[in-house]
């Protein structure tokens, strides 16, 4: 006969999904994070426990619209409903392990992983929009090596309630700080994106669902190093979101130099992935260039751009380099970034130039690396 205890344990932690009774006795010790339940799960759960439909609305709105970190914040739920979901759930949310702002108004936060890893975000303000900079992944496997990411080893992929978390925090203190609402989101901190293409597409659709953040996907955009087959996966899943390639040298052997994803994806293979990209979304993609003195900022490097940008409609952003300390690139001179510049634009091609942000913390393009202490401090922990 089966005893309270025995149905108990062979309740599935998440509805839906069976399991045995040794996962089951497992499950008294793990909480599951409510999180990662999808809405129609959240509804099974209170429907087994015959809480009111909306309560399991209420409680998505916490989470999603309202970023919630813990149940006792949800102030609307009885108290006895809160004790209910923290005995069977918990909130992995990241936390701000710190955060230092540069003198040109750029912040950077140092958020810390509930198991400990150290990622980091950066608040951009200019005049015209706010953007919050994003980490998806703890490190990087990739080993581009004008970025001190790429000196880090990977050591796991954020999951999607981790990414968003940085979007809601950032977007705070855009309203805290300087009482201008966050505008634009990139995908161009630490990781590549497209290596944790779930979790990544999963965070968007938090982002901009009217159940989460509600901001538009046209303010999104997503940054790889140049996976082809991943940016098609993009197309076919028509993503409305915006892709920015780092291209940083439209010569196979330059950009093999500096990006060793180049050897299993060279230009030919950015130039159909982006194109397929293209036909299938509508969206034009981004071409990210940055430009280092004496390598790649030449009128034969700007020629040759010219002629990439010619195989696939996009426009260019060219990036001024942010010396990581290591000494193997220089920042371009202004002489030279304006005769490419302009090189580019006589010949039509749509070019933007992103001046270096937040460069006296670390916090600027490339240089995301934790050199904070809250990164020391999780790396003697751990
Ligand atoms: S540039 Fe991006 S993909 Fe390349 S090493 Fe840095 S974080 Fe990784």
């Amino acid at each position: 006969m089966a005893t309270d205890f025995d149905s108990w344990i062979m309740q599935p932690a998440v509805p839906g999904v069976e399991q045995s009774p040794v996962f089951g006795i497992f499950a008294l010790l793990m909480k599951v994070d409510v999180r990662k339940l999808t809405f129609a799960e959240l509804q099974d759960w209170f429907a087994t426990r015959r809480h009111p439909a909306f309560r399991s609305k209420q409680v998505h709105e916490w989470l999603w619209k309202k970023s919630a970190t813990s149940f006792a914040d949800m102030s609307n739920l009885s108290i006895a409903l809160r004790n209910e979901l923290s005995e069977a759930f918990e909130i992995k949310a990241i936390t701000v392990a710190e955060w230092q702002k540069s003198s040109d108004r750029t912040i950077k936060t140092a958020f810390k992983l509930c198991d400990g890893p150290v990622v980091e975000g950066v608040l951009i303000p200019t005049t015209s929009r706010m953007t919050a900079c994003i980490s998806s992944q703890a490190g990087c496997s990739l080993t581009c090596k004008f970025c001190a990411t790429g000196k880090l080893k990977l050591l796991r992929n954020l999951d999607a309630a981790e990414i968003y978390d940085q979007v809601a925090i950032i977007r705070k203190q855009s309203e805290t700080q300087y009482g201008i609402p966050l505008s634009n989101i990139v995908y161009m901190g630490m990781g590549e994106p497209l290596l944790n293409y779930k979790n990544v597409l999963e965070s968007v659709q938090k982002i901009t669902s009217p159940d989460g953040l509600g901001m538009s996907p046209q303010r999104i955009t997503v940054s790889t190093a140049g996976i082809g087959k991943m940016i098609r996966k993009l197309g076919d899943d028509e993503v409305k979101f915006n892709l920015a390639l780092s291209l940083h040298a439209a010569n196979d052997e330059k950009r093999s130099q500096i990006m060793p994803i180049n050897e299993s994806n060279n230009l030919d293979e950015m130039a159909a992935s982006l194109r397929y990209f293209y036909d299938k979304t509508g969206t034009r993609p981004t071409l990210e260039y940055i430009i280092f003195k004496d390598f790649n900022d030449s009128l034969e490097d700007a020629a040759q751009l010219e002629r990439f940008v010619r195989r696939v409609p996009s426009k260019v952003n060219i990036i001024e380099y942010n010396p990581t300390g290591d000494g193997l690139f220089e920042r371009a001179t202004e002489t030279q970034l304006d005769l490419f510049s302009n090189y580019l634009e006589k010949k039509g091609v749509i070019v933007n130039i992103r001046k270096s942000r937040g460069r006296d913390i670390d916090a600027a393009c490339g240089q995301l690396a934790n050199k904070n202490k809250a990164a020391h401090h999780a790396l003697k922990e751990s």
